[in-house]
């Protein structure tokens, strides 16, 4: 297998799931469908940073977003056991009802012993600003809807959750309606998504609402718990 284990999403979860991971040995791919929002928060993260995460490493009072985005992305691609790259997961490869990795919108498959969904607000998301409608899980980062299909296929479950984002200078005001795992498809003490075998949830996919300090808690946790 080409890694360990394979995260999908380089969010606030699966970058710290990442990074705990390679700490500890794991060989580890971290995917994620656009290298410019790595680790990149709505608004300002306040303090306190969580103890032990990567979070608390380049946190510091009054950070920009963007700058906590570039801390992260140094730290993750210095990590020698950590291998960063831009790539779009379209479905899961499943052999004998296990989960091996996943196909690409790109063409190359990645194979892995374990994977890890951490896709956020990019689950059948639809982002409004004013009266337009787009299909994106962020502003300005639209999303593909084949990987939610195909985990509809495989019977999983969502709920639709919303949040909203006030204007900013430069930006105005949005909000974003997406899905998030249902209640029962999802273990919180193992993090198994437990339809299929060797398939993991973390972060807003799985809990559907929390913090960015949460969410980094959240990928430290399954750093720890996947070992
Ligand atoms: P995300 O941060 O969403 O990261 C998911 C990553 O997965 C993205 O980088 C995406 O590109 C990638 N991805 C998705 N699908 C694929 C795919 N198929 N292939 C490859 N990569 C993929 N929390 C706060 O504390 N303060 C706030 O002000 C705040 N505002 C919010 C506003 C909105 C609109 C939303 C939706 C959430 C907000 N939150 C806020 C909550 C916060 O965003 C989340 O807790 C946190 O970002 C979730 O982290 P995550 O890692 O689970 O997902």
């Amino acid at each position: 297998m080409e890694y360990d284990v394979l995260i999908v999403g380089a969010g606030f979860s699966g970058a710290e799931a990442a990074y705990a991971l390679a700490r500890r040995g794991a060989r580890v791919g971290l995917m994620t469908q656009s290298l410019d929002t790595v680790y990149l928060p709505f608004t300002p993260v306040p303090g306190p940073a969580p103890e032990g995460t990567l979070l608390a490493e380049i946190w510091e009072a009054g950070i920009a977003p963007w700058e906590l985005h570039r801390k992260a992305k140094y730290a993750l691609e210095a990590e020698r056991n950590l291998h960063l790259f831009q790539s779009s997961a379209t479905r899961l490869l499943v052999e004998a009802g296990r989960v091996v990795g996943v196909a690409t919108w790109e063409g190359p498959r990645r194979l892995a012993e374990k994977t890890v969904l951490a896709v956020g607000s990019f689950l059948d998301p639809k982002l409004y600003v004013g009266m337009v409608v787009e299909a994106a899980g962020r502003l300005a980062e639209a999303a593909y809807p084949d990987l939610y299909e195909d985990l509809v296929r495989h019977g999983f479950t969502f709920v639709t959750r919303e949040e909203a984002v006030a204007a900013q200078e430069g930006q105005p005001a949005y909000r974003v309606a997406y899905a998030a795992f249902a209640p029962g498809e999802w273990r919180r003490e193992d993090f198994r998504l437990v339809r299929l075998e060797g398939l993991y949830g973390v972060g807003l996919c799985v809990l559907g609402r929390g913090t960015y300090a949460e969410m980094a808690l959240e990928g430290r946790r399954l750093g720890e718990a996947l070992e």
